[in-house]
């Protein structure tokens, strides 16, 4: 089962996790309906990318517990293994193979770990390549690509494998100006049809139209919550108040 349509994506409660003895997530609760699409934003060291690589398992944590849709994340490996699967993750660095073509990028999982036939593996990422709008740089390698066109690559990569949630940690951010609304008008795309995404990013003009909730962290601690309106508008946290006053 694990990512369902009727359970929320996602189920943090009481979540706490050190680094030795520096204390990076602090009780941190928070429900991720499925479909809706949630900011994470905060100062740069408040633990937004700790929190998400919890969500799949590229970090372990000491306390509470994080649910991806029916399976508690450590319970069951074989149902922990399916949750993964389901939950794309897509990197500020992009992190795509350099020595492998675009298209290797996107068949290798499929191939891999579904075990998909070859031919089959590649016109489901050409599909991809398609939607992100590169499918004629699906032989080029990585190094050949701008870094819109890799983190694009990067986003088609991730959803070859069909995945129900998806996890973005500040995508943008090493990009060229001119090269962030590419990559934010994929995400947008997916995000009008209906695929439940986290996205730790500080592009508040896509979080004004995007999110359905935004979630302020400051020092391991989830300080605010609120609707865009809400938060834009009328933060409560002086935090969140002075952090907004950065932006602009
Ligand atoms: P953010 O993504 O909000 O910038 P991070 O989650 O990357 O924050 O980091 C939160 C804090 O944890 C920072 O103070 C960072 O230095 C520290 N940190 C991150 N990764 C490690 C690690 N592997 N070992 C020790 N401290 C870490
Ligand atoms: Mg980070």
């Amino acid at each position: 089962m694990t990512l369902t349509d009727d359970k929320p994506a996602v189920q943090i409660t009481s979540l706490n996790k050190w680094y030795g003895a520096f204390h990076v997530l602090k009780e941190v609760n928070l429900t991720i309906p499925s479909g809706s699409r949630v900011v994470i934003c905060g100062p740069s060291g408040s633990g937004k990318s700790t929190l998400i690589r919890c969500l799949n398992g590229l970090e372990a944590y000491q306390q509470g517990t994080v649910t991806l849709g029916t399976t508690r994340l450590g319970d069951n490996a074989r149902e922990t293994a399916v949750a993964r699967r389901q939950t794309g993750m897509v990197f500020q660095s992009f992190n795509l193979f350099p020595h492998l073509t675009v298209l290797s990028n996107c068949t290798l999982a499929l191939r891999r770990v579904l075990r998909m036939p070859r031919k089959e593996a590649e016109s489901l990422a050409r599909h991809f390549l398609e939607k992100v709008r590169i499918p004629e740089q699906a032989d080029k390698y990585p190094a050949q690509l701008s870094g819109g066109q890799q983190q694009r690559v990067a986003i088609a990569r991730a959803l070859c494998m069909n995945p129900r949630l998806m996890l973005f940690d500040e995508p943008t951010s090493a990009l060229d100006p001119e090269m962030v609304k590419e990559v934010l008008d994929v995400m947008t795309g997916l995000a009008q049809e209906g695929m439940t995404m986290i996205c730790v990013t500080h592009e508040m003009g896509f979080a004004r139209e995007v999110a359905d909730q935004v979630v302020f962290m400051d020092q391991g601690s989830i300080v605010e919550q609120a609707s865009p309106m809400t938060f834009f508008s009328t933060p409560s946290h002086p935090r969140a108040q002075s952090f907004l006053n950065t932006l602009l």
